[in-house]
């Protein structure tokens, strides 16, 4: 079927498209020369009033045949398009990004590896409580050559007459045991004013899931020269969680750990929901080494086996884990620690993967 009216006209539409498509890359790359002295001058990347404008001026110069309508539904996909386009390029050149680091971060925390293919155990009591309770923990780990413990001495607790932590006492008592027994000491800080008393006594910073969003103390922690585990709000999307790193990394910490612990949903049956998606995202997105602490992520033991051994398979890079002597008398998240018997078994359990650090 050949008609030299219809080619013809085909021919046209043909020649109007590649123009469109020429127009609309070229409009793009103005957008993202905007984009970039906005940033150089400090202003907001998206402007819905000048959006706004753009439109109402493109309305009333539409001749048809579309009517408003359509133009307008047109336009609002062109400039939705270009936003996505020039956030991409902004989450691209963040310092967390592959892009701007493309081999994996690989730290060592007193000879434990952390990140690139190895898989490394921080675990330890949620808070620490006595002498006992600490060296019991401690003997446990440096038995089966792990390197790294955590224990909490500043407690961010939901009720302010719960148990509040050892504070810095506490710490002090954690580094001396720890010591003892070649341990690294990884506590969370979770006030800007402390970091500077705590930061001879901490091996490595946590930063707690409640203080993602605190950005003085980020700025404060990322100043010091220690390695920092990042662990992500509850609320917090990957990208929020990857901006909160960024505070760090600006501040000019480069030895980060991102933890993924959990979100909130209407799950009731576990404490929070284990976004296991979260580990390959991050992963994909950015250099940092992704550990998954399966602990408050559940808040229950009878399902940490499981998720410990999906936490590995999914590529994480190591795991934290709440290890209690007596979990029954904890003094915090009972429900979730296990004791060192059952601690042992996983552990064993997990090396059927490949060695731990
Ligand atoms: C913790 O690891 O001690 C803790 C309180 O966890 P999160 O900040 O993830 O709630
Ligand atoms: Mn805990």
């Amino acid at each position: 079927m050949s008609d030299e009216t219809l080619s013809a006209l085909r021919g046209q539409i043909d020649n109007l498209n590649f123009k469109i498509l020429e127009l609309y890359n070229e409009r793009a790359r103005v957008a993202l020369q905007i984009a970039q002295r906005k940033k150089e001058l400090g202003y907001p990347g998206y402007d819905p009033v000048r959006e706004g404008e753009m439109i109402e001026r493109l309305l009333a110069a539409n001749k048809g045949p579309f009517d408003d309508l359509s133009i307008g539904r047109l336009f609002k996909e062109l400039f939705k398009n270009t936003l996505e386009l020039m956030e991409s390029h902004q989450s691209q050149a963040l310092l967390s990004s592959r892009r701007v680091h493309p081999q994996d971060t690989i730290f060592n925390l007193n000879g434990a590896p952390l990140g690139g293919a190895n898989f490394t155990i921080l675990a330890g009591p949620c808070s620490l409580e006595t002498p006992q309770q600490i060296e019991e923990v401690a003997a446990f780990l440096a038995q089966r050559g792990l390197k790294i413990m955590r224990g909490g001495a500043f407690k961010p607790r939901t009720s302010p007459y719960s148990f509040q932590g050892l504070g810095l006492e506490g710490l002090k008592l954690f580094h001396q045991i720890a010591k003892r027994y070649h341990l690294a000491v990884l506590s969370e800080i979770d006030d800007p004013r402390t970091v500077e008393e705590a930061y001879p006594y901490l091996d490595m910073f946590q930063i707690g899931a409640r203080n993602m969003y605190n950005y003085p103390l980020l700025r404060e922690v990322g100043r010091q020269d220690k390695p920092i585990l990042l662990k992500r709000h509850f609320a917090a999307t990957l990208e929020e969680f990857l901006l909160s790193a960024e505070y760090l990394l600006q501040a000019g910490a480069r030895q980060i750990v991102l933890c993924e612990r959990g979100i909130r949903t209407f799950e009731r049956w576990t404490r929070n929901t284990l976004d296991l998606s979260a580990v390959p995202l991050l992963q994909r997105q950015s250099h940092l080494p992704v550990v998954v602490d399966i602990s408050h992520a559940v808040g229950r033991r009878d399902l940490l086996l499981p998720l410990a051994r999906a936490a590995r398979a999914v590529g994480a890079q190591g795991l934290m884990l709440e290890l209690h002597p007596q979990p029954q008398f904890a003094r915090s998240d009972s429900q979730q620690q296990l004791d060192l018997q059952a601690g042992a078994q996983l552990l064993e359990n997990l090396k059927e993967y490949g060695p731990l650090s």
